[in-house]
């Protein structure tokens, strides 16, 4: 266990180091990464290596994305103030908390009750008003409060799940991996018209190779 300064100043150096140096300079994003706590977030036994250029378990066989990732994914979402953001896979809530320093609010859906519960109780520990979480499967979405300006999924399904295309507004952004074991991260962005058939236009533009874990269950 760290003093709190020495943990702000591994902060500093991971979001050098791993995210500027890769090419991100949007200053939001770059703030915010070094604002949250990342240490907050993985396994006590984590704790000295909370701010390595990694991935890390979490329970339930999950893990906590490595923070370039993070970055990358919500820099890509180019959220505002007024952002409505869905999330698929919310896991301990790190990204989570990421988007909800920038968008207005975020609903988050995630698979297993154990992550949910626990993300839940340390969010609300951190005062978070404007996150909301439930237990259910990313497939569907989260309908109810559809449509969303930017839908970020931290889960790798086969392919891009249509009622998440379904649920992003016109106009809107989202960034998932898509694939098997290694993945895509793909960046979709919805046109703001539909053409004649009424079909959506979506221009798709491949980021980098990634491996997030496989979004599990699901309709297909
Ligand atoms: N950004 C998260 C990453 C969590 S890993 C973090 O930083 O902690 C991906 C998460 O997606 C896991 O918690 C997993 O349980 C969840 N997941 C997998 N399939 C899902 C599905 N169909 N619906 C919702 N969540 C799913």
């Amino acid at each position: 266990m760290l003093f709190a300064k020495n943990y702000m100043t591994l902060r500093r150096k991971m979001v050098q180091n791993q995210i500027e140096a890769r090419g991100i300079h949007n200053p939001q994003v770059l703030a915010i990464m070094r604002k949250v706590e990342r240490h907050l977030f993985v396994k006590p036994q984590y704790l000295n290596v909370a701010y390595q250029d990694g991935a890390l378990p979490i329970d339930c066989d999950q893990t906590i994305s490595q923070p370039y990732i993070v970055a990358l994914m919500t820099d890509l979402l180019e959220l505002t103030p007024t952002s409505k953001v869905l999330e698929i896979g919310t896991g301990c809530g790190y990204q989570t908390a990421i988007l909800a320093e920038l968008a207005r609010d975020v609903y988050s859906v995630e698979i297993i009750s154990g992550l949910v519960k626990s993300a839940k109780a340390r969010l609300e520990t951190l005062n978070y008003r404007n996150i909301h979480l439930k237990k259910g499967d990313g497939y569907y979405g989260w309908r109810e409060h559809a449509p969303y300006d930017a839908v970020l999924v931290a889960a790798a399904p086969t392919d891009v799940p249509e009622r998440l295309i379904q649920q992003l507004r016109p106009g809107g952004r989202m960034v998932i991996p898509v694939g098997g074991s290694e993945q895509n991260l793909l960046l979709i962005q919805k046109g703001l018209q539909t053409d004649e058939n009424s079909i959506q236009s979506l221009e798709t533009t491949e980021i980098i190779r990634v491996r997030f874990v496989p979004m599990t269950s699901g309709l297909n």
